[in-house]
């Protein structure tokens, strides 16, 4: 099965996100928890959850993989940050019980001159406080392209967050092509390679979701500006090898290109098209 969606807009609630899903014929989607930028998350609403979840079984939707707010920083230096990081974590996770068995993904944070080491301790740390044994939601740390002090721009520094968490089992990674392309890993030109050093590194069993971007400069830049669909450096051809990779199948694919609706419609249709089961 392939699963390809886009990033949706979750102002309009969960059914209207299901729906615009059909209606670009994407089977699975990313959304915000809540403000990208700001603060609060606006409450559930019980019925809009339960229509959507009949959209979802309806057109055997895979897992969604839901976006923690960019201001989320685990490790930042001011303790009032952290602090919102934490909080924010716990409270998207008890939310997104109510449509469960899916995926949270969340960039591990930047450690602002504090040095990796403790920028590895603090996201571990909160983690460790947030992370409960019985939910049934997949926390993902996404792959980073390393712009500025950004942890997680190698899978060496995953690894070394997912040996520090103690229900690891609730743990997997988001694998962005972007970014781990922009941290300086050949995915345009030796994809099986980077795949097996992931495995070597981490483990295929953690991978768990995709995001799928073409990006706007050369490997090993550091800069993460995401491109269309062949639009970029890593290009159409490498694209269409990674969605047909045996070492992805059956997760689901997210585009965060840029892109109005009409736009993610026809990526869908092309990489549908470039598939083969
Ligand atoms: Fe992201
Ligand atoms: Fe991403
Ligand atoms: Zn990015």
């Amino acid at each position: 099965m392939f699963y390809i969606g886009c990033h949706l807009a979750s102002s309009k609630g969960y059914e209207a996100m299901g729906r615009q899903a059909v209606d670009i014929n994407a089977n699975t989607f990313a959304f915000f928890t809540r403000n990208p930028r700001g603060g609060s998350a606006k409450a559930l609403n019980l019925k809009d959850v339960e229509a959507f979840l009949k959209i979802s079984s309806e057109n055997s939707f895979g897992k969604l993989v839901a976006h923690a707010p960019y201001t989320m920083n685990a490790c930042a230096a001011d303790p009032k940050i952290r602090h919102f990081a934490r909080e924010a974590m716990a409270d998207d996770l008890q939310r997104l019980e109510a449509t469960p068995n899916n995926y949270y993904n969340f960039h591990p944070g930047s450690h602002v001159k504090q040095g990796v080491d403790v920028g590895i301790e603090f996201i571990a740390d909160q983690l460790n406080t947030v992370l409960k044994s019985d939910q049934s939601t997949i926390v993902l740390l996404e792959t980073m392209a390393g712009k500025g002090s950004e942890m997680g721009r190698s899978f060496e520094e995953l690894r070394e967050i997912i040996d520090r968490t103690e229900v690891s089992e609730k743990l997997g990674v988001c694998f962005d092509t972007c970014h781990v392309w922009d941290a300086g890993y050949d995915v345009a030109n030796n994809f099986d390679g980077v795949m097996e050093e992931f495995d070597k590194i981490i483990g295929l069993n953690r991978l768990k979701a995709v995001h799928l971007n073409d990006s706007l400069n050369p490997c090993g830049s550091h800069k993460d500006r995401h491109a269309k669909i062949g639009e970029g450096f890593i290009g159409a051809d490498a694209i269409i090898r990674i969605i047909n990779s045996k070492y992805l199948k059956g997760l689901p694919f997210i585009l965060e290109t840029p892109n109005d609706i009409d736009g993610y419609a026809r990526e869908i249709e092309f990489l549908r098209k470039n598939y083969s089961e």
